[in-house]
């Protein structure tokens, strides 16, 4: 997986354009930056140091970047990964878990007996009635679990080559 080939580009950022394509990313199970308010300079280090390709429609910063930058031109969101799609190959993201779309943590499964009392806070009485599985984020805590928007979630990235997926429960046990 980690051969440095550019066409398996699993660590990406993507620059502040491109806030909702970082979203969708995350839920493919790419590790994707999304940074904002960074000068061209903090960008390009983030990128080196840490062996992320950066998507961006900026010409002067792809060029810069030269081999770490991947352009996409495209407005849309589902342009944009139909654009990206045709650069690298995305179902190389297919066995990563979807990442936390708000800040890219790594999720991981918990059953309902584990949950704490302040974790029960953070999830609707109505979908703990029904939901014996959750998803936590290791970095920011926020919860998600399976709703009905899963099928279009998987439905749109199918359509681009990327897999939707979810932690393992598991492979939390120790
Ligand atoms: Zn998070």
């Amino acid at each position: 997986m980690n051969g440095g080939h550019q066409s398996t580009a699993e660590k990406l950022i993507c620059d502040e354009m491109l806030g909702s394509l970082s979203r969708w990313l995350r839920l493919a199970g790419y590790d994707v930056l999304y940074l904002r308010d960074m000068n061209d300079d903090e960008v390009i280090r983030a990128a080196v140091d840490e062996g992320r390709s950066v998507l961006t429609r900026d010409r002067e910063l792809s060029r810069r970047l030269g081999e770490r930058s991947i352009t996409i031109m495209a407005l849309t969101l589902d342009d944009q990964l139909e654009e990206l799609s045709r650069i690298i190959n995305t179902s190389e993201s297919a066995g990563y878990p979807a990442r936390c779309t708000i800040c890219n943590g790594v999720l991981k499964a918990i059953g309902k007996d584990d949950l704490s009392k302040e974790n029960e806070k953070m999830i609707p009485p109505r979908v703990l009635e029904i939901r014996d599985l959750y998803y936590k984020c290791e970095t920011c805590d926020h919860f998600y679990w399976r709703g009905t928007h899963i099928k279009g979630i998987k439905e749109r990235l199918s359509r681009y080559g990327m897999v939707f997926s979810l932690p393992d429960p598991e492979q939390n046990i120790l």
